[in-house]
């Protein structure tokens, strides 16, 4: 269902099997081209090192867009997205694909039974709160980057992207 006022949604991207630079890309690509996403965004992209598991490092980004999707669609949109990339949950924090979660959908509090924002462990995680400050530095308080600073996280290299999005 689409509500008639765009949202500014922040979108967390992460994949640590396969190419995950060209998966992350591709994502936001095919985010760009879908009805009711508009002016996506991005960050750098970034190697961090697995939280609460074991397995390959991930490459990490965070991405805004502006949507006239309500909070459930834009997550179903989301999983599609997941799914499209071959995405398959054998267990908990278990290696990805891709994973793409919902960080902030404007100013919602969403507490339901498949959707929380926002995100509850966004402020946890280095992965999420190094490239969100870069996107929107207003968003991260100079004490948040502190408490996950011991979160080991490398920005990697890009072309210049006038269009905020990483080269197809
Ligand atoms: P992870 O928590 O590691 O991202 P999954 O991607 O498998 O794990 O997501 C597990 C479930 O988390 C999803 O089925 C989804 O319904 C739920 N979920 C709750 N809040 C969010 C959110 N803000 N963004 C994405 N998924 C969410
Ligand atoms: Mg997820």
């Amino acid at each position: 269902m689409a509500s008639r006022q765009p949202v500014r949604a922040y979108i967390a991207l992460g994949a640590n099997l396969g190419d995950a630079a060209d998966t992350l890309s591709e994502a936001l690509h095919a985010l760009a081209a879908c009805a009711g996403v508009d002016r996506v965004r991005a960050s750098s992209f970034y190697r961090t090192a697995p939280v609460d598991c074991v397995g390959p490092d991930y490459v990490n980004a965070v991405a805004h867009i502006d949507t006239t999707l309500d909070a459930m669609a834009l997550l179903a949109l989301l999983q599609a997205l997941e799914q499209a990339a071959g995405r398959q949950r054998p267990y908990r924090n278990a290696p990805r694909t891709l994973d793409l979660d919902v960080l902030l959908y404007g100013s919602a509090c969403i507490v339901s039974p498949h959707l929380t924002v926002p995100h509850p462990r966004m402020a946890q995680r280095a992965f999420v709160l190094v490239p969100l400050a870069e996107l929107s530095p207003g968003l991260v308080r100079p004490e948040q980057l502190l408490a996950v600073a011991d979160q080991p996280i490398e920005r990697l290299p890009l072309p210049h992207r006038s269009d905020g999005l990483p080269p197809p």
